[in-house]
């Protein structure tokens, strides 16, 4: 990268510090979003070429991103094209619905996610598994969902035992498991080449 990309990280809770860390690794400019002005900075500025949505606890984040007035900031630049990436709670927050949940967050992706999916007590495991156009990855998965369908020009870019682990929608990249927690950067590469 001859520039350096400069990426925002949503941090009301959850796990942002890893994305900071692997991005920092990789040579982008990262800053943390904990406020709307944050936001709004990174704009003025001129620096804000994507987002993270970490993983953590989507109902608390949803409600966080609401009460400090991100929502709508956050909704309307992915809607405008906006490069982000969510991982496992980040995936909920983008899902068009959750097939076990009413809840509905900012809802610009084309997927149904299914929440705690693999069960709450056994829900944690590890494995390794093809993602599309990157080969064999370690995948970390954290009381995950997977995606129960994926639709309109959703394109599937990881399955484990047949269920949607990691899907892309034009600027939207999403992964039920934690690639920031496994040392491997090559998720993190493809989101900073998106
Ligand atoms: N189970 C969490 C939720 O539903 C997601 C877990 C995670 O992000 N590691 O929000």
């Amino acid at each position: 990268m001859s520039e350096k990309v400069s990426i925002g990280i949503l941090a009301v809770q959850g796990a942002f510090a890893e994305h900071r860390a692997m991005l920092d690794g990789l040579g982008a400019d990262t800053f943390l979003i904990r406020q709307k002005k944050d936001l709004e900075e990174s704009v003025q500025n001129g620096g804000l070429q994507g987002i993270v949505l970490p993983g953590g606890e989507s109902t608390v984040q949803g409600k966080l991103l609401r009460e400090l007035d991100l929502f709508d900031g956050i909704k309307s630049r992915i809607e405008d094209g906006m490069p982000v990436y969510g991982t496992c709670a980040g995936l909920i927050l983008l899902a068009k619905s959750i097939s076990n949940d009413s809840a509905q967050h900012l809802q610009t992706m084309s997927i149904v996610a299914n929440r705690n999916a693999y069960g709450r007590q056994l829900g944690s495991f590890h494995t390794e598994a093809q993602f599309e156009g990157i080969g064999e990855i370690p995948m970390t998965f954290i009381r995950a969902p997977y995606i129960d369908k994926a639709y309109d020009d959703v394109q599937v870019l990881s399955e484990v035992d047949g269920k949607i682990v990691a899907a892309r929608q034009k600027n939207q990249l999403v992964t039920a498991f934690h690639p920031e927690l496994d040392g491997d950067t090559r998720v993190h590469e493809y989101f900073l080449n998106m």
